[in-house]
């Protein structure tokens, strides 16, 4: 038996999966980390905690699928994507820790780039809007504020990666200092049209350009791991953001092909082919996985609070002991009884981009029940991924004819039934929700001749299709009581 290993390296916990020639998973294994949290809105990981993570997940996954190392043929590794990293070139030490995607310490920074002329040249060369998420401000603030990091990155003793970069670096002993274009994108470094490392953004953020990786395609043979990591060499073979990797795995490869993932926010990417699509809705362009030539461009966009709404039902509201329960409170009733909620707990993001909304639920009567309240919630989150879908449409003139789904909250069968009602189309969940490690080993088998060519790989099994019935007067009306609700909000 040979397998591919796919490691995905998220932001609370790592996982391992072995898959097989026939796309089953063999044996995965998946472990915690550590969160550190310096002050409020600052995120931070220790990557001596990543690495020992994603050693322990790959070690469990070989021995629970009985695999030797010399049975694995290659591996892949995805990752959370733009959390930043700067270590030691010869002694392999960070400087600092990592500094995590949702660190919110440039904010500040980036409100004021954000209102000034240079955001429109950043968008152009990046396809992203100035914000502390991306990487570029992460690393300008480790060489700013730790002592004589500056100076060392420009004698060119320190070295710059994400999070695939620094597994890649450890994995072989130093061997590979390298990036894929799917993680350089999320930088606000990379020039996403030439596929090449920026210098006028490298000048504006002050980054001396000797600290930054190789970019490579997605599916690339990187190198091999040292014989020591995992019992024998074996080659490095794929990376790719998690976002992008799990499009990949939902095999979206055409232009016009999308998926959505329902975790703690969501995450809505749509392949656009050869067209660097510019939104006129406030979404993202980045670039997506490939295995050599051009990478596909990709239109992104995200919902600040999916899954989260049915937590806060759970934690702050004490409806239920389990988000899986909200799917029986919620077809307790037969329809929301008008009741809608709106959880723009943080404000709301595409397409509306109004950051002080809040939270409501109106339309409450006195025959309102939890029931209706659990329904409007999860309604919720299927309106404002139906938002965001006719914004990525529009945007890029394509109509939509299925999405591919994954994530925790995709587990609710009522929650996806609606959601194709509202889209009016299809919503495709594979049986397994591991579309992004998926990803992440197909690329990696088509790099190491595994799976032979795009064509031959085997897709997820026991996909279950929803189809929308209800008709469009329905589907207008609750659109337009949703719209109501958003107006008041906002
Ligand atoms: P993340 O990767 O962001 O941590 P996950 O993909 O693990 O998220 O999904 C967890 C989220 O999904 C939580 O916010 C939880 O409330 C929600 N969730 C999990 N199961 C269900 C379910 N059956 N119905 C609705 N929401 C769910």
């Amino acid at each position: 038996m040979e397998y591919i290993l796919s490691i995905d390296q998220g932001t609370t916990s790592t996982r391992a999966c072995l898959f097989t020639a026939d796309g089953r998973v063999a044996g995965s294994a998946q472990r915690e980390f550590r969160q550190i949290y310096p002050a409020p809105g600052m995120v931070e990981h220790d990557p001596q905690d990543i690495m020992g993570s994603v050693m322990s997940v790959a070690a469990e996954a070989m021995v629970r699928a009985g695999a030797s190392p010399s049975h694995i043929r290659g591996v892949g590794i995805t990752n959370q994507r733009e959390t930043t990293i700067v270590w030691d070139k010869n002694t392999g030490k960070p400087v600092y820790n990592a500094i995590v995607w949702q660190c919110r310490r440039t904010a500040e920074y980036c409100e004021k780039l954000k209102n000034s002329p240079t955001a429109k040249e950043i968008y152009r060369r990046t396809g992203l809007i100035p914000d502390a998420y991306f990487s570029a401000t992460k690393l300008k603030w480790i060489l700013e504020n730790v002592d004589g990091a500056y100076e060392r990155a420009r004698r060119g003793e320190l070295a710059f990666g994400t999070v695939d970069t620094y597994i890649m670096w450890r994995l072989s002993g130093g061997k590979i200092f390298a990036t894929d274009y799917t993680n350089a994108a999320r930088t606000m470094l990379f020039d996403i049209r030439n596929l090449k490392w920026d210098n006028w953004l490298l000048d504006l953020f002050g980054i001396p350009a000797c600290m930054l990786p190789e970019a490579y395609p997605s599916g690339h043979l990187f190198g091999y791991t040292t014989a020591e990591a995992f019992g024998a060499p074996i080659p490095l073979a794929a990376v790719a953001g998690d976002q992008q990797s799990a499009l990949f795995g939902h095999l979206c490869l055409s232009a016009g092909d999308l998926k959505n993932t329902y975790g703690t926010g969501c995450f809505l990417l749509m392949n656009t082919g050869d067209k660097f699509v510019e939104s006129k809705n406030g979404l993202v362009t980045t670039l997506g996985a490939c295995t050599g030539g051009r990478p596909p461009y990709v239109l992104e966009g995200s919902v600040f609070i999916g899954g989260a709404a049915v937590q806060w039902l759970r934690d702050g509201l004490g409806f239920f002991g389990d988000a899986a329960e909200s799917e029986k409170l919620a077809t307790s009733v037969k329809d929301n009884g008008g009741v809608y909620l709106v959880p723009a707990f943080t404000g709301l993001g595409a397409p509306y981009w109004n950051g002080e909304a809040r939270g409501l639920i109106c339309g409450i009567t006195r025959g309102t029940t939890r029931a209706h309240i659990a329904r409007a919630a999860l309604e919720s989150i299927a309106y404002q991924v139906g938002d965001l879908v006719q914004a990525m449409s529009a945007d890029a003139g394509a109509k939509i004819t299925r999405l591919a789904v994954d994530g925790g909250a995709s587990a609710n069968d009522f929650l996806m039934k609606f959601q194709a009602d509202i889209l009016g189309c299809e919503v495709a969940r594979p049986a397994a929700v591991e579309a992004t490690a998926r990803g992440a080993a197909y690329l990696a088998g088509l790099q190491t001749g595994f799976w032979k060519d795009e064509a031959s790989l085997p897709a997820s099994r026991e996909v279950k299709v929803f189809t929308p019935t209800a008709d469009e007067s329905e589907r207008s009306k609750l659109i337009a009581g949703w719209r109501k609700a958003v107006s008041r909000a906002l």
